[in-house]
């Protein structure tokens, strides 16, 4: 049964590809392309989002475009609800202080003046054959909001940071679906909510996953559509758990095997413990993989516009990416 739906969805999505015999992966993977990653990125760096701040209106309508667009594609949500409420609280804001979501702080914090925020991860899922192993792909869909004191542009639109990773885990959950076939391990498609603010959707998931010890390996993008160098435009920085070698070796066949027009930076690292929400999973020592084409003058600035972005390489680190995953997820071991 579920190959049959599955199969009827995937004729709707990639028409022309699917009509052609070729193999699951090439099949998903014919299904990535810039016309995707334009559509997704064009609505959420919008001005109307309002930089989707992380408990704010732009932001609530990021995660519902993200709902409707799982929906779309015939992916389940994780748990009852694709939506994964939580709350996070700050001191009042002349302490200057972080926001916290782990309940020992909360408790410490709800003692004084405080701040509170209501947050949302989205988080879809894709079956796998053996349901006691998962691998997760994931990026954060939260933006810096806007500053209505700001002299002229006033909206930190966030198109590299982080719409085009957003369109990366929805492209490859579309890929998976294209592709007709179950894969081994469950596939989760995470958006985190409130990474600006703390890594905050991240931790809270993590703290949370009743199956966090059957999860095999994490995927993180966070800002992927940049040149950080105009002279070298194919870019990219690929960090990895330097205890898994094996994760550079897929990269590099993948590059020849796909003619990807990629230049990775290779970076093992022992615990990538920093940077974005991988840093959530490898502090508890799941195998991390994470795309970033680095920093750039518009970072976090309300300069980050979606006319910017390289769209070639965008969508050859989505391609790549789904080759990872589509290892992650069946690979006996690795
Ligand atoms: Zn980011």
């Amino acid at each position: 049964m579920y190959r049959k739906a599955i199969s009827l969805i995937a004729l709707s999505l990639c028409l022309n590809f699917v009509l052609q015999a070729q193999a699951p992966k090439e099949q998903g993977l014919q299904c990535i392309n810039k016309q995707t990653a334009e559509a997704h990125i064009s609505f959420l760096a919008d001005d109307e989002l309002e930089g989707r701040e992380a408990g704010f209106q732009g932001g609530r309508i990021a995660g519902n475009y993200i709902v409707s667009t799982l929906k779309q594609l015939g992916i389940s949500p994780l748990n009852d609800s694709y939506f994964q409420p939580f709350e996070v609280y700050n001191r009042e804001r002349q302490k200057r202080q972080r926001f916290q979501v782990d309940p020992d702080s909360i408790a410490v914090i709800k003692n004084g003046v405080h701040q509170r925020l209501a947050m949302r991860n989205v988080l879809g899922k894709i079956e796998g054959k053996n349901k006691d192993e998962y691998v997760i792909v994931g990026a954060h869909y939260d933006h810096l909001g806007f500053d209505p004191m700001l002299d002229g542009d006033q909206i930190y639109n966030g198109a590299d940071d982080n719409a085009s990773g957003v369109s990366a885990v929805l492209q490859i959950a579309r890929a998976f679906v294209a592709s007709g076939v179950q894969p081994e391990r469950t596939i989760v498609f995470a958006f985190w909510d409130g990474e600006e603010k703390g890594l905050l959707g991240s931790k809270y998931f993590t703290q949370n996953f009743p199956q966090m010890k059957l999860v095999k390996g994490y995927l993180n993008f966070d800002m992927i559509g940049r040149n950080n160098d105009e002279a070298n435009p194919t870019h990219v920085v690929y960090f990895y758990t330097e205890a898994h070698p094996v994760f550079g070796d897929w990269l590099k066949n993948d590059i020849i095997k796909y003619k990807l027009n990629l230049t990775p930076n290779y970076r093992p690292w022992d615990k990538p413990v920093g940077g974005s929400d991988n840093a959530s999973f490898a502090r508890l020592n799941i195998p991390v993989i994470w795309y970033h084409t680095d920093g750039h003058p518009d970072y976090h600035m309300p300069s980050d516009h979606v006319e910017k972005i390289n769209w070639n390489k965008l969508v050859d680190i989505t391609k790549a990416a789904y080759l990872n995953l589509w290892n992650l997820a069946n690979e006996s071991t690795y």
